[in-house]
């Protein structure tokens, strides 16, 4: 058996899991708690952690609010009939209505998104579908962290 060596560390924030909900977690937790003290544990390694680890070619769910292709309800509407009501609808009207906005911050971190020569709109695939190119996603989120 390998051996262990126990590390101790204080923090007030302790994020397990370095995959994307964990990355943007602790993103999130660094930009509202400045002075704090936060860790990401990640069990295998963080520089490609995460199911995303393998590449993305698409991001599954963007509304297109600025071009009225969904709104939130609608996205609700999808979430209620595809799980057959079991579903938080307060919680998912919360993630539609912000996911557009996460979406426009990768890009501006250099997510490169496929756009529709015609419109100039992120191109789709399906109603929810915008298509990326692949990349490591939560690398992005990481270097964020660092930055800030
Ligand atoms: C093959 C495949 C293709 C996909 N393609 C797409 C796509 O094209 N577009 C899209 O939007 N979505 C896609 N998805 C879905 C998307 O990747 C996942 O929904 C998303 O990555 C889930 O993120 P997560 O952080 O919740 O979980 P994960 O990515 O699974 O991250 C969990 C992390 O926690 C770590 N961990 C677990 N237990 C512990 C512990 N006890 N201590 C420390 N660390 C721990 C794991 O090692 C892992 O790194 C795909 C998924 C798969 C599997």
């Amino acid at each position: 058996m390998a051996k262990r060596k126990t590390v101790w560390e204080d923090c007030d924030i302790l994020v397990v899991g370095g995959g994307m909900a964990g990355t943007g977690a602790a993103y999130e937790a660094r930009y509202w708690g400045r002075d704090m003290r936060i860790i990401c544990a990640e069990k295998a390694n963080i520089d490609r952690s995460g199911a995303v680890a393998q590449g993305l070619y698409a991001i599954n769910c963007y509304m297109g609010m600025q071009w009225d292709e969904n709104q939130p309800e609608d996205h609700v509407r999808y979430a209620r009939n595809d799980l057959m009501g079991l579903v938080r609808e307060d919680l998912a009207f919360d993630m539609a209505r912000h996911v557009d906005s996460a979406v426009h911050k990768f890009e501006e971190w250099g997510l490169p998104i496929m756009r529709n020569e015609e419109t100039g709109r992120y191109q789709r695939e399906g109603k929810w579908q915008i298509m990326i190119h692949v990349r490591v996603i939560n690398q992005l989120l990481l270097r964020q962290l660092v930055i800030q």
